[in-house]
């Protein structure tokens, strides 16, 4: 493990090999949000200096590679620990640490790589918070789920705003976004855009390199990369009863002020576009063009927070 200081008073606690994070917090109480991996062995917890007086544990998730060495570091600082309800179940029996799902490639090439979960040390979480909880040293816990159904994030409101992303977004390879492996990629791009929205300007991610100084439109320019998702909905014929196939959502979303529906005339309207429908099923868009153009350009559409494109008719089969 090596350690680094992200700004004054916030520690990265960086574990190599499985390239994540954990942090230490000098605030009002000490804390650290999540743990690292579990310890080769018996090997030691989070070396002395790092848990020494901390009051606050925050964990984000309940990846073993989060909340490893979370029993031992709970046990060791007698630490209040606190986590979302949603993983809270996971981390309390030990059990092995479902899997999630992958879309892309190097999320795919991850989960084969990631071999069979093993469990980890059953561990505390003392108290179950909720959204916009605040815990004891001024974090704000942000329900973010996706990469896990109890994720949360922690805004810290020093320096400006300290957003602690936990899986919720990962920068790695200078690429910013979600997480390459989700249980539910839909929900895990809602929290991302969510995020998006905050006021800070360092962002701390469980996996790759802080960003500091103007994070946040960092996460609203990689919001605008990938604002377009694909939905399916079933068509079921009357006649037999059965699912005949399903009908094609495009979903742009901007995540700000409102929802302009289908057929809007104030709305852009999209008139072409290419790409592909993938095995998992998402539309791996690769050119969309709307009309007028140069609204989208400017600064007009960006009122906009969601359109559905309808009557994109895909021949899917029915999953
Ligand atoms: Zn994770």
């Amino acid at each position: 493990m090596r350690t680094s200081e992200v700004l004054p008073g916030i520690t990265r606690l960086w574990f190599p090999g499985v390239d994540n994070n954990a942090y230490r917090l000098e605030g009002a109480e000490a804390t650290l949000i999540d743990c690292g991996p579990p310890a080769k062995g018996n090997g030691p917890v989070l070396p002395p200096d790092h848990v020494r007086g901390v009051r606050t544990i925050a964990i984000t998730h309940h990846h073993a590679d989060h909340t490893g060495r979370l029993a031992a570091t709970a046990a060791a600082t007698e630490a209040t620990v606190f986590g979302h309800a949603g993983d809270a179940g996971i981390i309390r029996e030990g059990t092995p640490r479902p899997r999630g799902r992958s879309s892309s490639l190097f999320g795919k090439v991850l989960l084969a790589m990631g071999g069979k979960p093993v469990p980890i040390d059953a561990a505390p979480i003392h108290v179950e918070v909720g959204d916009d909880e605040e815990l004891p040293g001024g974090l704000r816990a942000l329900h973010t789920p996706g990469h896990t159904a109890g994720h949360t994030a922690y805004l810290w409101p020093e320096h400006g705003g300290v957003l602690f992303v936990g899986d919720a977004a990962a920068n790695m390879f200078r690429h910013l976004g979600i997480a390459p492996i989700n249980e539910d990629e839909p929900a895990a791009r809602t929290s991302f855009a969510r995020l998006a929205e905050l006021p800070f300007t360092t962002a701390c991610f469980g996996h790759g390199s802080p960003i500091r100084g103007s994070a946040a439109s960092r996460f609203r320019r990689a919001l605008e990369r990938t604002e377009f998702l694909l939905h399916y909905q079933p068509q079921i014929s009357l006649r037999t009863g059965q699912v005949v196939g399903a009908e094609a959502l495009l979903r742009w979303r901007r995540g700000d002020i409102a929802v302009v529906p289908p057929g809007d005339p104030e709305g852009p309207k999209l008139v072409w576009f290419t790409g592909a429908v993938t095995s998992s099923g998402d539309f791996d868009a690769k050119t969309l063009a709307f009309e007028p153009h140069d609204q989208v350009r400017s600064g007009i559409a960006s009122n906009i927070c969601d359109m559905f494109v309808t009557g994109l008719k895909a021949r899917h089969d029915a999953r």
